[in-house]
């Protein structure tokens, strides 16, 4: 599947970057240092993998060192 393009309209919506350093954390305040893809709730996928599948971004592949705002601590 392809990687999810940043300005891609959910992309946007969720603020998802490709580079969890690079999210806007002005804006989401709720930001959580360490916080990525890999360690998110949704993340479909190893820890280890290079990518994975979000349910937020159907058809899609999420970069495990990205991040968006609906990011969720992983039990
Ligand atoms: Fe990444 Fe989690 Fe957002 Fe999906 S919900 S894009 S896995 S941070």
């Amino acid at each position: 599947a392809a990687p999810v393009d940043e300005k891609d309209p959910q992309a946007v919506a969720l603020g998802y970057v490709a580079d969890a350093a690079k999210a806007d954390k002005a804006k989401y305040k709720q930001f959580v240092a360490g916080s990525h893809c890999g360690n998110c709730a949704l993340f479909q996928g190893k820890p280890t993998d290079a990518t994975g599948n979000c349910p937020l971004f159907a058809g899609k592949q999420v970069n495990n060192k990205g991040w968006c705002s609906a990011w969720a601590k992983k039990a």
